[in-house]
């Protein structure tokens, strides 16, 4: 990697597709490749990344370099601004210049899945992520536990690689479950946990979005919670076809329980309301991520 310092903690990267691997029936493991990814911070956990996907099928999609890239990239007229969506590192290898997303398959509706759908090997992209030559926080990561608290981490087929990552990283001795609904049986991606952590898959086998994940909540949240509630106040109600959800409280130390839950706004909106109106959970114990909305392109 190159010493250069970075003014800017997150930069585009150029990138190409090196290798695409189904890893289930709804879910297409793609591996970048760039000339810079060696600059790729592995930050781990959530870390979020923005990819920009083709203006049209076959062609690079492309983005204006440095650090006023967004700016210049909202001024390009709307035939030639690549659209940009929101994904997770699933895994970043810098000194091998990959990084791996996994992008969740759902229908051919959106600019994203669209290319997912026809992707080969050699696809250029770009994509934005953190430049470890910058010296400071990159931000992007909201998974942020108190030491010690167990961990509730549940989420759709769009946070499982999230929930993967954040596996991944957990230290040895960590206590938790993870319920993750994805859309059908097979779609159970290897994920490495450590002993106390829990994984429950939950195949949505064509019911509706988050009608396995709600009820097994609940049910956990029972046994985690078993005192009677204290009637919190409920949460402020988001309106999830207008506002963006998302909530990330700063490590909320001293608590025993920790949740963290992306995916559907609606869903999680559901979950969080659970959690913290019914259960009495603390409402600064729950990191809760609206990471798509039923019906409405991410923009
Ligand atoms: C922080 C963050 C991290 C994320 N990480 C990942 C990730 O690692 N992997 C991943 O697959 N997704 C991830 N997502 C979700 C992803 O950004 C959205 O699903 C995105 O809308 C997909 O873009 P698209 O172009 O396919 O669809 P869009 O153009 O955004 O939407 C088109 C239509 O498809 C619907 N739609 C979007 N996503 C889904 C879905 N999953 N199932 C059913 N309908 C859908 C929309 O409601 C809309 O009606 C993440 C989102 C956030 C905010």
């Amino acid at each position: 990697m190159t010493s250069t310092l970075a003014v800017a903690p997150w930069r585009v990267f150029h990138v190409e597709v090196r290798a695409l691997r189904r890893i289930g029936p709804s879910f297409l493991r793609v591996t970048f490749t760039g000339p810079d990814l060696d600059r790729f911070a592995d930050n781990g956990y959530d870390q979020r990344i923005k990819l920009a996907l083709p203006v049209t099928e076959g062609a690079a999609a492309e983005l204006p370099a440095g650090p006023d890239w967004y700016q210049r990239w909202r001024d390009l007229p709307a035939e030639r601004r690549s659209p940009i969506r929101t994904y997770t590192v699933r895994a970043a290898r810098p000194a091998a210049s990959e990084v791996d997303v996994d992008l969740a398959l759902h229908g051919d509706g959106g600019p994203a899945t669209r290319w997912a759908r026809r992707a080969r090997l050699g696809d250029r992209l770009a994509l934005v992520g953190p430049d470890a030559g910058y010296p400071g926080v990159h931000g992007g990561v909201e998974f942020a536990p108190p030491a010690g608290a167990t961990l509730l981490l549940a989420g759709d087929e769009t946070a499982a690689p999230a929930i993967g990552a954040i596996l991944d990283r957990l230290p040895a001795d960590a206590r938790g479950h993870a319920l993750v609904e994805v859309p059908q049986a097979g779609d159970e991606p290897p994920v490495r946990a450590p002993a106390g952590v829990t994984v429950t898959w939950l195949p949505r086998a064509g019911a509706p979005h988050g009608s396995r994940l709600t009820p097994a909540v609940v049910d956990l949240a029972a046994r985690l919670l078993p005192a009677p509630p204290v009637a919190g106040p409920p949460p402020a109600d988001v309106n999830v076809d207008r506002d963006v959800l998302w909530e990330v409280p700063e490590r909320p130390e001293g608590a025993a329980l920790y949740a963290w839950l992306a995916g559907e706004a609606a869903v999680i909106r559901g979950l969080r309301r659970h959690l913290v109106a019914e259960r009495g959970l603390d409402r600064r114990a729950v990191a809760f991520m609206g990471y798509w909305r039923a019906g409405r392109a991410e923009n």
